[in-house]
């Protein structure tokens, strides 16, 4: 389980990103944060996987205070956490299996890929997961040869192949077509089932939020300034 409490971001510029957010996320749940450009987004998700240092609050991933941790411990404690970016992140000109398991081996070891040195059993563990993600016979594809929507696939075999204790999603679809945005989110909702891991997405289209979340949170200038059901939402809308 996640679990932030009073989360406050102050920027050196002065800007205030986050004015003391508190949320939980558990289980196998799919939680959608929606919001204006600049409500702070973006902030949450970058404080939660520490690409962002928090200016004040907690932040607990199953038990474990993530603020204050030493470079050797955030390195494990992010294994926890798969993060998967709007422009995917990929090393484009590696082989979708390289960028898989560069991912599995850490956030360093992209020298690995380029030594392509992996244990087998991490290469059958990823080449099952890119069947899953429906990228089956893709392994030796470089990353610059696929469309927008294969290499989101790709950014979430890589996530999941860590086998994280959650996933953090920094707008997923921003870059994609609305058809394309629809099968990423049903494969989030289903990966999130299967691993029986939450799913914490920033998404700015309230359509695709409403039709994906289990919960939909609402932050605006910093501030949760909503959270419930998809359903509810609806109502207040
Ligand atoms: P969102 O993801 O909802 O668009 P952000 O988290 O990107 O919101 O931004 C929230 C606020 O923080 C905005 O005012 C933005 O300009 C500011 N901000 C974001 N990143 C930085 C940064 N690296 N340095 C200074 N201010 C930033
Ligand atoms: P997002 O798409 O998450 O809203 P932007 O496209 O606004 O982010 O910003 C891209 C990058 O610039 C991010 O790393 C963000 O943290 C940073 N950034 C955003 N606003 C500011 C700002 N006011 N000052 C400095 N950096 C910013």
């Amino acid at each position: 389980m996640l679990s932030v409490e009073n989360l406050e971001k102050t920027y050196s510029s002065g800007d205030e990103a986050l004015k003391g957010v508190s949320m939980e996320v558990s289980g196998n749940e799919v939680v959608a944060i929606i919001g204006p450009s600049g409500a702070g987004k973006s902030t949450f998700i970058r404080c939660i996987n520490q690409l962002t240092e928090p200016t004040s609050g907690s932040i607990e991933l199953d038990g474990v205070d993530l603020t204050g941790l030493s470079d050797g411990e955030l390195r494990d404690q992010r294994r926890n956490m798969g993060m998967i970016f709007q422009e995917y992140g990929l090393v484009e000109r590696l082989s979708v299996m390289e960028n898989v398991l560069a991912g599995r081996l850490g956030y360093l070891s992209a020298w690995n890929a380029f030594r392509r040195d992996f244990p087998e059993e991490d290469v059958r563990h990823a080449r099952a997961t890119l069947d899953r993600v429906g990228l089956g016979g893709h392994d030796d594809n470089r990353a610059d040869e696929l469309s927008g929507g294969q290499r989101q696939r790709v950014g979430i075999a890589r996530a999941v192949v860590q086998r994280p204790k959650i996933l953090l999603v920094d707008e997923p679809t921003s870059s994609l077509d609305p058809e394309t945005s629809r099968a990423v989110m049903q494969l989030l909702t289903e990966i999130a089932a299967d691993e029986d891991i939450p799913v914490l997405i920033n998404i700015h289209e309230v359509e695709l939020a409403l039709e994906y979340a289990d919960r939909v949170v609402g932050l605006a200038d910093g501030r949760l300034v909503f959270e419930g059901s998809p359903s509810d939402l609806d109502e207040n809308a």
